[in-house]
């Protein structure tokens, strides 16, 4: 594909190795989905994918010095900046989160937003897991809407984005500071 896109027609050619569960949380997609060791191969295969971790890593180094201190639930633009509607009418965080939605054919989207939204963007963490100090928070993908879609819980680590991130920070020799028991911090776990 990378061929037939630059050669053939002349075109850029990006990809993206991280699969997600369905929107309706059947796992079935995963079936499909490359090991982690797997997906840190291709990024090391292709410099300018590597590049572009370390330019994005960058720009988030102060996070990944000192973690993610604030007690939000949600630390992306989720209900602040954006939203998704699905195909039955429902207003969502974004278009991953399979938590329920706002239904836009009983109620105003203003209403939506400001009520449904707003409450959502308000919720809070009510436990510390390891993603609560880790600095390759902003990296990984962990987020709640990957939580609830493959572990049914917006909190729960993903453990296939977990390991992933660690084996990327490996190899790109970045350090990453403790955050509580993480299985995937212990490199001799990562050979
Ligand atoms: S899933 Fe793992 S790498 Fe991602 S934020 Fe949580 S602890 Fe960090």
């Amino acid at each position: 594909m990378k061929r037939l896109a630059e050669e053939e027609l002349g075109l850029s050619f990006r990809f993206d190795a991280m699969l997600n569960p369905r929107c309706d949380c059947s796992q079935s997609p995963l079936a499909v989905r490359l090991s982690p060791e797997e997906v840190v191969a291709l990024d090391l295969m292709d410099p300018e994918r590597i590049n572009a971790l370390r330019e994005f890593a960058g720009r988030f180094s102060q996070t990944r010095t000192i973690g993610h201190q604030s007690d939000g639930l949600y630390v992306c633009g989720g209900g602040a900046y954006s939203f998704a509607v699905d195909p039955y009418g429902s207003l969502r965080m974004c278009v991953l989160s399979p938590e329920e939605g706002f239904d836009l054919r009983r109620g105003s989207f203003q209403g939506g937003w400001d009520q449904f939204l707003s409450r959502e963007r308000d919720r809070k963490i009510d436990r510390k897991s390891k993603c609560v100090r880790c600095a390759l928070r902003l990296l990984c993908g962990m987020c709640p809407a990957n939580g609830a879609l493959e572990c049914g819980d917006p909190q729960q680590p993903v453990d296939f984005l977990c390991r992933v991130a660690h084996l990327r920070a490996h190899a790109l020799g970045w350090d990453v500071a403790p955050h509580g028991e993480c299985e995937y911090c212990k490199v001799a776990h990562l050979r």
